[in-house]
């Protein structure tokens, strides 16, 4: 048996403009720019990686920057909600924040106990700060332009906007080891023991709403974390058995990784947390040169002609 799943390790979203996009989640939100690297699948394009101060998993935001994508739809079969962990206390300085930068933010006020700041990126996907507790034991990216006692904790957790909600539920607590721990209304709250960021996900059961559209300003799929290959390679027979469809051990240079698509349609992935972003770059370093696997170095010339110039102010 692999060990139980200690959480989240990325988000992946696709977003257009890749200067806006590093802007945002590194100038507006104060997170360090952990990975320049490319789109493996389309090595003309970039994939960013966003995170805490040494990269960790469970504080990863990635996006493929696209330019000129076509926008997608939120909708059912999505991960809706990308959720961020700030400490308690620290959303009157996030409002006036982004207010200051002209960026549209919404207290939500209270819901499971949590408060909740709700706002976009600048390709419109939709995020959240939620303050909590136990955020100002986790760890951060201090160099940045955010107050240090307001810094992002790492992902808090994903919203998954469903359709129906059985088969999902069955899937996360028969087989992945998640626990139904709240609801609140259409909203049902499973999580993963233990402590670190990314311990939540949030079944929101929304019939009604449309089906999701993937493009820019969505959600490309939700990662979790395996503490090595080994399970990893437990997970997938356990997934295999449990009847999903699920990919062949891929190889992302920073982790192994494996895919499939739970019953409501939101792409599942999980990562391996070795090797790791300082695989190829010291801690220091992390963020400062365009970084290719092995597989692409010889194609370098050919990929920074093609890719679109990104000045890095952090
Ligand atoms: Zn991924």
């Amino acid at each position: 048996m692999p060990e139980a799943i200690p959480g989240i390790h990325h988000v992946t979203a696709i977003a257009t403009d890749p200067q806006t996009n590093y802007d945002f989640y590194t100038e507006v939100l104060g997170l360090r720019f952990v990975k320049k690297t490319v789109n493996f699948d389309d090595p003309g394009t970039y994939h960013f990686y966003f995170g805490d101060g040494a990269g960790r998993p469970g504080s990863i935001m990635t996006f493929f920057p696209w330019p000129g994508a076509r926008r997608g739809r939120q909708g059912t079969g999505q991960a809706t909600v990308t959720a961020f962990s700030v400490p308690a206390g620290s959303l009157g300085y996030w409002t006036e924040r982004l207010e200051s930068k002209r960026i549209d933010a919404k207290l939500v006020g209270r819901r499971l106990e949590e408060e909740v700041l709700s706002l976009r990126d600048p390709d419109g996907l939709r995020l959240e700060l939620v303050a909590h507790d136990d955020a100002s034991t986790l760890p951060a990216w201090t160099d940045g332009p955010v107050q240090a006692e307001a810094t992002i904790r790492g992902v808090h957790g994903v919203t998954l906007m469903l359709e129906g909600y059985q088969a999902t539920a069955s899937l996360l607590s028969d087989t992945m080891g998640f626990r139904l721990t709240r609801e609140e209304g259409n909203r049902f709250r499973f999580a993963v023991g233990g402590v670190g960021p990314g311990l939540l996900l949030d079944l929101l059961f929304s019939p009604d709403s449309a089906p999701g559209i993937g493009g820019a300003g969505t959600v490309h799929h939700v990662a979790f974390r395996a503490r090595s290959t080994e399970d990893q390679l437990a997970w997938r027979e356990i997934l295999v058995s449990a009847g999903m469809n699920v990919t062949p051990v891929l190889d992302r240079n920073y982790f192994k990784s494996i895919y499939f698509r739970e019953p409501g349609g939101v792409l599942f992935e999980i990562a391996t947390d070795p090797p790791g972003f300082t695989t190829d770059e010291s801690v220091e370093e992390l963020g400062t040169n365009l970084k290719l696997p092995p597989w692409l170095e010889q194609r370098r010339g050919q990929i920074e002609m093609a890719l679109p110039e990104l000045i890095v102010t952090r």
